[in-house]
């Protein structure tokens, strides 16, 4: 059973316990977005990963004595309510590899909306906190590698400077939790999120005709994420173009830092423009846009060179979801969506290359910057290159007799075009470091990290995050070096599995 700790209950004089401010703006949206659930009660929980300093940013955070600690587990994993708290499951569908299919969070229970001390609205959920109405044959729960996975890959991306959900603790249960390659350790993570509101969640009200419900989410969705757009004439129009130009910017910066998603179905995009549901998701090693790592993801949809065309399926997937409201004739309706959708391309592109002369150091535009990107990328295929490392080693590069020559050819040639630009050598390596990273996390270290914390020992996770969480640092990791190899392979046969 699950208690409510009462405010009288709580030691006041805690920070962790004052300063929960809990709002639950979602809840009133109509009753078929949401079911109201709480957590089921674990049996030992004991906090593996505790992020201090989104605590802080939350107001929540709290001194590290053996009371508050015990208590953080008590509240983090489920079995007791912080005040405040109105639990619920959220309803939604989703377009998953192309089938569409109703979901909602089967394994999630939304805590409610903190509000910071600087007046922002995050969702506070706990993923693997017991089934809900959306379970199906699930087990609500998660395993401890998949949640320190999504805990390490998120706080990365937040590092990295790319929108994303965070992740503010991981509980081990003292549970097990079975999955198809037996018993594994279970473990709740609190995942912290601008919303969750997803494409698949204006899906759901599509698919259930309810008009009402769709224009209620496009202005809920408008007033929380764009609050720039509220009273546009056509609001599920504005929605729908602030979603694209986001989900055009996202995009482009995961294929900046060679991120592979891995399941982007329709409810793992989030309407906020973070990126959301950690599952199968990796970091690219050698150039190949034909990269995948999902087990399940057979025919490649997937891979890191299909990612903005399958943005641009998912935002048509939410043009179709909203036609009711975008006009009432459905011709118009119709043909104002397929012009939104069709401007996705051309944002995308200008984001990329925008991100892509960055990593160049140019400050200025020239028609050919294009080609000289594409003629990179495409020695770095052929050489089979470290993308991450070519990219932030561009001016010491010393190539293998294989390729070298053309290498040398290129940097010639990017050597010229630097020099068309009045920035100095010292400004175009500021620009370059601070969009080259040196480190991301490495598909082994990440693996390393996980088999250690599993067996008990959070020390190589501990260290990991640390140096994850500077990846601009290049002075640090040269000292590092050891972050910085390819796995031994160059991390081709790497593989991830959806067994969450
Ligand atoms: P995902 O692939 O993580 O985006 O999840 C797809 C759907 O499966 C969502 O509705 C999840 O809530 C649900 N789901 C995933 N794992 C579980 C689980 N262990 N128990 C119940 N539902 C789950
Ligand atoms: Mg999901």
């Amino acid at each position: 059973m699950v208690r409510i700790a009462r405010m009288s209950e709580m030691d006041l004089s805690s920070p962790e316990a004052g300063c929960w401010r809990l709002e639950h703006s979602y809840s009133r949206l109509p009753g078929l977005l949401h079911v109201a659930v709480g957590p089921t009660a674990v049996r030992a929980p004991r906090v593996v990963a505790w992020n201090r300093s989104l605590a802080a940013e939350l107001g929540l955070e709290a001194g590290s004595d053996e009371s508050r600690r015990a208590k953080r587990a008590e509240i983090f994993s489920g079995n007791e309510l912080p005040p405040g708290a109105a639990p619920l499951a959220q309803a939604y569908a989703g377009h998953q590899y192309g089938h569409f299919t109703t979901l909602g969070d089967g394994r999630a229970i939304l805590l409610g909306e903190q509000i910071t001390p600087r007046g922002d609205r995050y969702d506070v959920q706990l993923k693997g906190a017991g089934p809900t109405p959306f379970s199906r044959r699930g087990d609500g729960r998660a395993t401890l590698g998949a949640m320190l996975r999504e805990y390490a890959i998120s706080e990365a991306m937040h590092a990295l400077g790319i929108p994303t959900t965070r992740s503010l603790a991981v509980v081990a249960t003292g549970e097990e939790v079975w999955r198809q390659d037996g018993a594994r350790p279970g473990a709740v993570l609190t995942r912290v999120a601008a919303s969750h509101i997803r494409v698949g969640t204006f899906e759901w009200a599509a698919a259930r005709r309810d008009e009402a419900a769709l224009r209620a989410l496009v202005a809920y969705t408008l007033q929380r994420h764009f609050p720039e757009l509220v009273g546009a004439e056509n609001p599920a129009l504005a929605l729908l173009g602030g979603v694209i130009e986001r989900q055009a910017r996202l995009i482009a910066q995961w294929m900046s830092v060679g991120f592979v998603h891995g399941v982007m179905n329709t409810d793992n995009m989030a309407l906020s423009g973070e990126t959301i549901d950690y599952g199968p998701c990796a970091f690219m090693e050698v150039y190949d846009p034909a990269t995948v790592f999902s087990s399940i993801d057979r025919h490649g949809r997937y891979a890191y060179g299909n990612q903005p065309e399958i943005a641009q399926w998912n935002v048509a997937r939410l043009a179709e979801a909203m036609l009711s409201v975008l006009h009432p004739q459905e011709e118009t309706a119709i043909a104002l969506a397929n012009e939104a959708i069709g401007g996705f391309g051309k944002s995308f592109e200008r984001h990329w290359l925008a991100g892509m002369r960055r990593k160049l150091g140019l400050f200025n535009e020239e028609p050919e910057d294009l080609a000289l990107v594409e003629a990179l990328l495409t020695w770095m295929h052929a050489a089979k290159a470290d993308f991450t490392n070519t990219w932030a080693e561009l001016e010491t590069l010393a190539p293998e007799a294989d390729g070298k020559s053309e290498f040398e050819a290129w940097r010639a040639q990017w050597r010229a075009r630097l020099g068309r630009q009045p920035q100095s050598a010292e400004e175009v390596a500021r620009l370059r470091r601070a969009n080259c990273p040196a480190v991301i996390p490495r598909n082994h270290r990440v693996e390393e990290a996980l088999a250690t914390a599993e067996a008990g020992d959070m020390g190589v996770m501990e260290q990991l995050l640390e140096v994850l969480a500077a990846p601009f640092d290049h002075t640090r990791a040269r000292a590092m070096a050891e972050f910085r190899l390819p796995a031994p392979d160059g991390g081709a046969g790497y593989r991830t599995f959806c067994g969450t």
